[in-house]
């Protein structure tokens, strides 16, 4: 260990950004065993790890590093996958700057230690060795728990509460388990078969997935409250913020999941007509995408893959403003993207369809009671952008629920996130809990994978707290 001062810093090997534009792989190549021994040394085990308190599951970074570097992969495994259900995700897709590795100590003239790819690498090897099992609980348990929503909280939440015995029933609107993971996140950032061996893992523990079915349509809350012993809300955040500008309502301006999704059902080699029709490929075309998240940051990277003719991302503030993590932003650069910074949209201009953005440059004045600055227009600098194929990712908010759900007595905030109490994670209905997007608003996978592992615990001591009797394993 405390190798840093001797080894530099290195990321497994980046794929050229010409050979990443003609495909839809990962950028990263796989950690050579090596390299992750190398990188995992040069950790120096600090007494307090700010990388483990800024990461949202509280992983045992320096524990998991230290046996990497000493080639016990396996109880590196072992520890790592103590605290998060899907590491080998997390490694892949965390913002890490913003998190783990945004706080490793040594980063101050050191570069960072790269923890999320060593992450990756542990649980790449533990599936190559056959060490990840499906849950075998040692006791059955009678009460039924129903969870709403086959995202990464929802997930996590069904792995916990199987693994302790519970009969666990997910419902999800969607045709597979996986929620953003599947039809949000783009392969080129996580491949879609690293969410599908997840997927099965969980089927084989016996936990029954009932897809295509919407509460709200196929039931309502109501109907899973009878059902189930308890019921998990862990349905994201989907309603897409709009922009109120003259011709927004012209053709071939779209959401930006409604774009995502058609993006990865094709990979996934589903008919998906709009897109095959052309409306949401990018082929040939001109595309600007609003806004500066994540999501857009996946929008202009699709539309490269697809070969758009050129890729625009308009964002009212500057680079360094940016919501999403920079690290996207470097590999849009890279990739070809043109970044319009400091520009925000005034009107969507064409006959029918859209033919162009009419944006205006900004200024950013004093901060606002948040402390960021506020855009302010720049008279006169209005200018035209071509495109064939805009593309709205300016954030989510939950939907309706109590409307959709027929539950109009559950509780949510003035944003429409479901309230619950933090220490017990129950909403104001009796054994009814809430984790994930659906509480927080849009946030991180990893945050959904602690709140779906922190409601698993609260319906667990709830259920305690009923004293209902064990049933006898089968
Ligand atoms: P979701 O993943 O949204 O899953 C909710 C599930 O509930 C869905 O499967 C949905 O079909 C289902 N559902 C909803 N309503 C109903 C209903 N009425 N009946 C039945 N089922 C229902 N985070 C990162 O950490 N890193 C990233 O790189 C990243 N990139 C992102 C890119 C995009 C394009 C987007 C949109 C988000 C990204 N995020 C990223 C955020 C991350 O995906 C989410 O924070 C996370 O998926 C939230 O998990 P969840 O389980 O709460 O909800
Ligand atoms: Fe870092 Fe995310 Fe892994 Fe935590 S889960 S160690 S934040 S990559
Ligand atoms: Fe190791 Fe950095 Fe974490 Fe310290 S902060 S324990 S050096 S990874």
């Amino acid at each position: 260990m405390l190798k840093f001062v001797d080894i530099a810093a290195k990321r497994p090997d980046k794929r050229q950004a010409l050979e990443r534009r003609r495909d839809w792989r990962e950028v990263y190549r796989d950690f050579a065993a090596r390299r992750a021994v190398e990188q995992a040394s040069r950790c120096s085990q600090c007494g307090v790890p700010f990388c483990q308190i800024h990461c949202p599951v509280q992983n045992n970074i320096p524990d998991w590093l230290m046996l990497t570097a000493a080639g016990r992969l396996r109880e590196a495994y072992e520890v790592s996958s103590a605290t998060n259900n899907f590491p080998e995700i997390c490694g892949r897709i965390c913002p890490q700057d913003l998190l783990c590795e945004g706080n490793c100590v040594i980063e101050k003239g050191f570069d960072s230690v790269t923890i999320g790819a060593v992450e990756r690498y542990i649980t790449d090897t533990a599936f190559q060795e056959g060490w990840v099992e499906a849950a075998r609980p040692a006791l059955e348990r009678p009460e039924s728990v129903g969870i709403i929503g086959a995202g990464p909280g929802g997930m996590a939440a069904a792995e916990m509460l199987r693994r302790r015995g519970y009969q666990v029933h997910v419902y999800d609107r969607y045709d597979r388990v996986g929620g953003l993971l599947i039809y949000g996140i783009p392969n080129f950032k996580l491949d879609k078969a690293i969410v599908e061996r997840r997927a099965k893992l969980l089927g084989e523990s016996g936990i029954e997935f009932h897809l295509q079915f919407e509460v709200g349509r196929d039931a309502a809350l109501a109907d899973l409250r009878a059902r189930h012993d308890a019921v998990l809300i862990a349905t994201g955040a989907y309603q897409a913020r709009d922009i109120k500008v003259p011709g927004v309502g012209l053709d071939n301006i779209f959401a930006a999941m409604d774009y995502l999704t058609a993006s990865n059902r094709k990979g996934l080699g589903d008919a998906v007509p709009d897109f095959d029709s052309g409306a949401l490929n990018a082929a040939g075309k001109n595309v600007v995408v609003i806004g500066g998240g994540d999501t857009a940051m996946d929008c202009v990277r699709t539309a490269i893959r697809q070969k758009a003719k050129s890729v625009t991302c308009l964002y009212r503030r500057d680079r360094v403003n940016m919501p999403g993590s920079l690290q996207e932003v470097t590999h849009a650069e890279e990739e070809g993207v043109s970044f319009a910074w400091l520009s925000a949209p005034e009107a969507f201009i064409g006959e029918g369809a859209v033919e162009g953005v009419r944006a205006v440059h900004i200024h950013l004045g004093v901060g606002d009671a948040s402390g960021r600055q506020t855009p302010q227009p720049i008279a006169g600098s209005s200018h035209i952008l071509l495109a064939d194929l805009a593309i709205k990712a300016l954030g989510f908010d939950p939907e309706d629920l109590p409307l959709l759900f027929a539950a109009p007595e559950l509780e949510v905030t003035r944003w429409g996130a479901v309230k619950i109490d933090r220490a017990s994670m129950m909403t104001n209905l009796d054994g009814v809990f809430a984790a994930g997007d659906i509480v927080r608003g849009a946030s991180l996978v990893v945050w959904a994978i602690k709140d779906g592992r922190d409601a698993a615990a609260a319906i667990h001591h709830y259920f305690g707290a009923r004293a209902v009797p064990l049933a006898r394993a089968v």
